[in-house]
Order: structure tokens, then sequence, then C-alpha cells
């Protein structure tokens, strides 16, 4: 059958000791979780295309480690190892979307050489020049730091808007966690699964609470993470979280009923 995918997450990073207030909007918990950072693979099972929507976090500098929630990264979760880890060249990879340039979402893409990369034309020009209290999460205005995404620049096609890549595997504009979020939606024998960054970090940001879900504490407008929640009921039928370890009690995603 034609452009069906099974999805698997694969853990690039962790943040030890994450706030929960800083995933879930208006939640004021002192708590703090351990949360990995996940690259999704998505494999067709119908033509050569396998994607990864994101690409992890850098092993910390002694720059970003000054500015950044602490974060366990080693040189084993460098993208292209975990893929060979996995039994997967990394040559391999076709195509991968960024869902937004946030440091712990687009290293190491330079080490995927024949990967097409898709990003929003609005999340690249805020990226370069974001608002003070976005810098951090760009990497951008300290000395001795280039944000990550920059090294694979060479490989960026530029979107906007929805695309649809190949048969069973769309991008979505999704704004709200930043200006330019997308989602990637792929078509699987279980239904269309999206993987949607850090609008869903947890899986209570989709699920929610009372029939209502909960907008990420870090977003640049609640009103478009509502919107863009509102499209995902329209268009997914499971939405994948990307920094909550329960997404990994499944091996698999969307391989079978
Ligand atoms: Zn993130």
């Amino acid at each position: 059958m034609q452009g069906q995918y099974v999805l698997q997450p694969l853990v690039v990073g962790r943040f030890p000791a994450f706030p929960i207030s800083k995933f879930l909007y208006q939640n004021n918990s002192t708590e703090t979780i351990e949360a990995p950072c996940i690259s999704w693979l998505a494999r067709s099972s119908s033509s050569n295309s396998v994607v990864l929507v994101d690409t992890g976090p850098a092993v910390p500098t002694k720059e970003t480690s000054k500015y950044h929630q602490v974060l366990d990264v080693k040189e084993e979760h460098r993208i292209d190892k975990v893929l060979l880890a996995h039994g997967i060249d990394p040559q391999e990879i076709t195509e991968v979307v960024f869902t937004h340039l946030h440091f712990d979402h687009c290293s190491y893409a330079e080490h995927l050489p024949n990967a097409r990369i898709f990003v929003q034309k609005t999340e690249i020009q805020y990226a370069v020049a974001p608002n003070l209290e976005h810098r951090n999460g760009y990497d951008v205005g300290y000395r001795n730091v280039l944000p990550s995404w920059m090294k694979a620049f060479d490989k960026f096609e530029i979107i906007q808007g929805d695309v649809e890549v190949a048969p069973g595997f769309r991008i979505l504009a999704l704004p709200g966690h930043t200006p330019g979020s997308s989602g990637a939606v792929f078509d699987t024998r279980t239904g269309r699964h999206a993987v949607v960054g850090d609008l869903v970090n947890q899986i209570e940001n989709w699920e929610g609470q009372g029939g209502k879900h909960i907008a990420p504490t870090l977003n640049c407008g609640v009103d478009l993470c509502f919107a863009s929640f509102s499209r995902l009921e329209k268009e997914a039928d499971v939405v994948l979280a990307s920094h909550d370890y329960r997404m990994l009690d499944s091996s698999q995603y969307g391989a079978s009923k």
C-alpha cells in the first residue's frame, strides 16, 4: 500500500530535572521530571523514504551550559551514532523536518549527508533575531556559540505553510510554541500520526484536562497554540510528544492494527 509509515522514538539526550511548570501552562507545581529529547524516525513501507523529525541537542559546551537547563548529552547521543546503533545508515535518511530551531531539536544534521531539511521560513527569520527573552532557546547573542542548525544550512529547503513531501507524509505549519513551528503527519496502518515538536512536550499537553488541551508554557501566544491544537484535531489521529519518556513504552507506532 502506498505511503504508509512506521514511526520509532529515538532518545538523543535528556534533561535530568526539567520543571513540569515549564511544560504545562499555568501549572504551579515545583516538581521536576527527567525528560528525554526524542527524535522521531519514520520509515515508509512502500518507498525508500526515511524521515527524521528533529535531531536533538548538541553536547553542552562551557558557554551553553551557563544558560541552558542542565542537559545530559554525550557523544553517543549524536543522531548519526544513534541511527547506527539501531542498524540504520545515516546516509539512508532522505528527509529531516525541524519542528523548530531551538537548541534541543536541531543538532548534528550535518552528519546526514543525503537529507533534505525542511524548515518554515518564519522560523528561520525568528531564529536569527529572536526577542531577548527567547535568545537562549535559539543560542543567539552569545560569544563562541553558533546555533547548531546553521551547520546544516546548505541542506535547507525553506517552506511556507503546509507541504505534502511524499505520499503519506505532510508537513503542517503549527505556530504556537514558536512563530514558525511545524508538525510532520504520517499515514500509518493505525491512523495518521503527528510529531509536533514542543507544542506537545508531554502527553498532557495533548490529552489535557477537562476536555481542553494544555498549551506549552514556553509559547509565543496561547491563542496560536489553541488554533494549532484545533487543526491537529482534524489532521491527526495520534499526536506524539517530544519530551516524554512514556512515548518509549512502545518501540514502534503505526505498524499494525
Ligand atoms: Zn524541546
